[in-house]
């Protein structure tokens, strides 16, 4: 049944959506960290943080808070008054930092970062763009456009001109040596001399203060603090990507740009995914002068629809009431230290890295795709992602370009106790796959 399912979905579904697993998985249902796929075996989830579920998976007051408004009304359009949708924004205006901030919602993240390039081009009159290396932000036609791995971006047409920074990625090549503060300076050389070539009409620089499908990399802190001098002398903006980092993920703050918060809030920021814990919300906010200079009339007939709004204000309720930023904190910093005790000494490992619940173990190997003939660091992360299956857990994978990098991202509710079951499952599974030195991959 399970594998007709797949056959179903190969022969109707595009090709380049991506399936995980050799088999892939079809989940049935989930409780708190947990999910069941339709065999009944039951998974640990560590990756469902960042697909859709921030604080656990069928929280009762989500469900219930959906359930009551669905029972009232599902949705009319913005056209009307709609009082959930009022609420949100107020409160995530307020949580933004942004001054006098105004929130648009959109249904996904990529929408989200579309019209944030949209209100940035049209306030700056200007199609250039600045983004980094290694970045993701979405699928539609001007996201691929500043999305600078291949890999996860189909064409390089693009309504956009698009300049892309180092910054973000330096586990490899001649970044690799240098301190934070070294590595600062040059990145910093390096846009004033891209600027000093292309002069001052740039519009953006866009940005996940730790990238997400990139492998969890980030800068060091303060980095785009940094950058903002040079950007602010040339009046261009700054639009946080916070689709991946946002509401708490990284532990420290409840924002990713709060790493680099010398030089003061974004101008602009976006935000997904786990907003809604699993109903779609995304959306911009940008400060009133920003989000005001597009003058047409428009409508968006299902973002900030009030059935996800009272997802969203149930789940931000929830997160606050239960201080999931500070466990994630807590139960993150807990989880780093025992996944690094447990592989050191592990010739597979390169790095084990991360900021609260946003953890990255990148593997060693030689670089490559996955399934291009001599086994690769790609391919052993995708050996682990299956036995880590094999002994119920599911986690992601990614890494950019070179695909290496095991990607930890739990609902932030992880308990102390499920990290340590987690922990086990992936030390064992790791345990079964080794790169030697001539990158011979064995499982
Ligand atoms: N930005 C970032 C940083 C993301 O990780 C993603 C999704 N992986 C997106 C944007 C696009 O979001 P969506 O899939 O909701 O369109």
């Amino acid at each position: 049944m399970h594998a007709a399912l797949h056959a179903r979905h190969r022969a109707v579904l595009p090709d380049w959506l991506a399936l995980y697993y050799r088999q892939p998985i079809e989940i049935t249902h989930g409780e708190g960290r947990y999910v069941w796929d339709a065999e009944g075996r039951r998974y640990l989830d560590f990756f469902g943080g960042i697909l859709t579920t921030m604080t656990a998976h069928a929280l009762p007051e989500v469900t219930e808070a959906v359930a009551a408004q669905a029972g009232r009304i599902l949705h009319t359009s913005t056209l009307y008054l709609d009082r959930p949708m009022v609420e949100l924004a107020e409160r995530v205006a307020r949580l933004s930092g942004i001054p006098d901030a105004r929130v648009f919602f959109t249904t996904s993240g990529t929408e989200a970062n579309d019209t944030a390039l949209l209100l940035a081009t049209a306030y700056r009159r200007s199609h250039q763009i600045l983004a980094m290396r290694n970045s993701y932000h979405g699928r539609s036609f001007s996201a691929v456009g500043v999305t600078g791995n291949r890999a996860w971006s189909p064409t390089s047409l693009s309504p956009l001109h698009t300049l892309y920074l180092h910054g973000a990625v330096r586990t490899r090549g001649p970044f690799a040596a240098l301190s934070d503060a070294e590595f600062t300076a040059a990145c910093v050389a390096d846009l004033e001399d891209l600027l000093g070539q292309v002069g001052g009409d740039v519009a953006a620089l866009i940005a996940e203060p730790v990238q997400g499908v990139g492998g969890f990399t980030a800068p060091p802190d303060g980095l785009y603090a940094a950058f903002r001098e040079v950007l602010n002398r040339h009046g261009i903006l700054w639009i946080s990507d916070e689709v991946q980092t946002g509401w708490g993920r990284t532990g420290d703050h409840f924002w990713g740009w709060q790493a680099h918060a010398a030089a003061g809030p974004p101008d602009l920021l976006t935000f997904a995914k786990g907003i809604g814990n699993g109903m779609s919300i995304g959306g911009v906010v940008a400060r009133a002068d920003i989000m005001n200079c597009l003058t047409a009339n428009s409508i968006s007939t299902f973002g900030g629809s009030p059935v996800t709004m009272a997802a969203g204000l149930a789940n931000l309720d929830h997160l606050l009431a239960h201080d999931l930023q500070g466990n994630a904190r807590r139960v993150g910093g807990l989880l780093i230290e025992r996944l690094r005790a447990a592989t050191a000494g592990n010739e597979a490992v390169r790095e084990v890295r991360g900021r609260g619940l946003m953890i990255g173990i990148e593997l060693a190997g030689p670089d490559g795709p996955s399934g291009s003939g001599a086994p690769t660091a790609a391919d052993a992360a995708a050996a682990v992602l299956e036995a880590a299956r094999e002994g119920g857990l599911l986690i992601g994978k990614g890494g950019g370009h070179h695909g290496a990098v095991l990607r930890i991202a739990p609902p932030l509710s992880l308990t102390v106790a499920e990290a340590e079951e987690g922990a086990a499952i992936l030390q064992a599974a790791l345990d079964t796959v080794r790169v030697t030195r001539t990158g011979e991959v064995g499982t």
